[in-house]
């Protein structure tokens, strides 16, 4: 295999993966980030099967499943009744995967674990308060600009996230629309499993506003929980962040007076979107940058995480169809993870009572029987588009 001079800009999540994935191949690797540190927001925490493989093959794994929780299980409620109405249990895609579950592990611990591994590889540097800002290519090369320097590469990877300058600065349109309502994270200490009897991954559907609960293990390991809601579209940011709505969110999540203190509040803006583009000469785009969905599901960074492996083998196939990466990574996107991020957020919010009373019909129906188990499983892991990318 020749080697690549590979700049990844971006050190997300997908950024580091993808950049560890191109050093382990044997490429030279630069790895750019604006920030000064890695980002810790609370954002994506689940991770599905397909990815946990990836990461094995990264050798990630054991240190991936130490500092974060163990799901095998997920649920969908009725948050008004307070009712359980299906659990699906990642057991049945045992002898699909070696890993019959999904891992919430926090993403700025991959990015840690992925800087990390890369700073005692010698062909590969991290360098961070790198902002890069401009970008040009040739037959010859790619270069781009930060206000430190000029760096040139045969392939430049694109992960910086969804606001991308390089997907900008190529001027690759991000087809889509965002949201009218924003969603809101709220971090607790509050143990809304042993309170509610509900497992580590619980999604609460209510017509009027819905409420979806993740445990996650926090940076001291202790534990704490996220609870994901929907504002009105009306609401203001400065009324979703005020103490007293903050409060009220959490008694309809049925949490008692005396325990509604919480840690942390996040607000952000939802979109679906996905680039028209994820190629462009020399240039893939990877990750958020060519891609943004709602969150319901666990699945905008796993596909990220899919593209940044799959861009690594290609990259490392001597006479690879380059543009195989678009054609396969573009149409996954849309059908796997657009759709389903739609679906899951209607799912969650219908209004009209006999439409909700089908979902949960529905819902209740595919948990009972084995094999539609198993189907809606296999494609809300993400196992299904995976395997169809290794067919195309
Ligand atoms: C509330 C919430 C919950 C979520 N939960 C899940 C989940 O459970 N599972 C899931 O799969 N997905 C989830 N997601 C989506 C997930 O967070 C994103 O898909 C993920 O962050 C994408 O990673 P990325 O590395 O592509 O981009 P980012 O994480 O956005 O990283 C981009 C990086 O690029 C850097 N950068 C930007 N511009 C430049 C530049 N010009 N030069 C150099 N560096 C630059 C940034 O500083 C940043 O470090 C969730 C999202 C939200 C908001």
């Amino acid at each position: 295999m020749r080697q690549r001079n590979i700049l990844v800009i971006g050190a997300g999540p997908v950024g580091t993966v993808a950049a560890l994935a191109c050093a382990r191949k044997g490429h030279a690797v630069t790895l750019l980030e604006a920030q000064q540190r890695v980002d810790d927001m609370p954002r994506a925490s689940t991770t599905q099967p397909p990815t946990l493989e990836i990461l094995a093959q990264l050798g990630l794994i054991d240190e991936y499943i130490r500092v974060g929780l163990v799901s095998r299980t997920f649920q969908f409620w009725d948050r008004p009744t307070r009712r359980l109405i299906a659990e699906f249990d990642f057991e049945r895609l045992r002898g699909e995967t070696p890993y019959p579950y999904v891992v919430q592990t926090e993403q700025h611990k991959l990015a840690h674990m992925g800087i990390e591994r890369l700073r005692a590889l010698p062909n590969a540097k991290v360098l961070m308060g790198e902002a890069v800002s401009t970008l040009s290519q040739d037959d010859a090369c790619v270069k781009v600009k930060t206000d430190k320097g000029e760096f040139v590469a045969d392939y430049v990877i694109a992960c910086d996230g969804g606001r991308s300058t390089v997907r900008k600065l190529l001027d690759i349109e991000f087809e889509g629309y965002t949201w009218p309502e924003r969603f809101l994270v709220i971090t607790t200490r509050f143990d809304f499993a042993a309170a509610l009897g509900c497992c580590l991954r619980t999604y609460m559907a209510d017509p009027e506003e819905w409420t979806n609960l993740f445990k996650v293990a926090g940076d001291d390991l202790k534990g704490r929980w996220r609870a994901v809601y929907n504002t009105r579209e009306d609401e203001t940011d400065e009324e979703a962040l005020a103490d007293k709505s903050v409060r009220a969110r959490l008694a309809r999540a049925h949490v008692p007076e005396r325990e509604r203190d919480y840690l942390h509040l996040n607000l952000y803006h939802v979109h679906q979107r996905v680039a028209k583009r994820f190629r462009q000469g020399r240039v893939f785009l990877c990750g958020d940058a060519a891609h943004i969905n709602n969150p319901i599901g666990g699945l905008g960074l796993n596909c990220g995480i899919h593209e940044a492996w799959d861009l690594a083998n290609l990259l490392s196939e001597e006479g690879a169809d380059l543009d195989l990466y678009e054609r396969r990574r573009r149409p996954l996107n849309i059908e796997h993870v657009q759709e389903q991020t739609v679906a899951n957020k209607k799912r969650l919010e219908e209004r009209e009572p006999a439409q909700r009373q089908r979902y949960f019909d529905e819902l209740r129906r595919m948990a009972d029987d084995p094999k539609e188990h198993k189907a809606f499983l296999m494609r809300a892991s993400l196992l299904e588009s995976t395997r169809r990318a290794l067919r195309e």
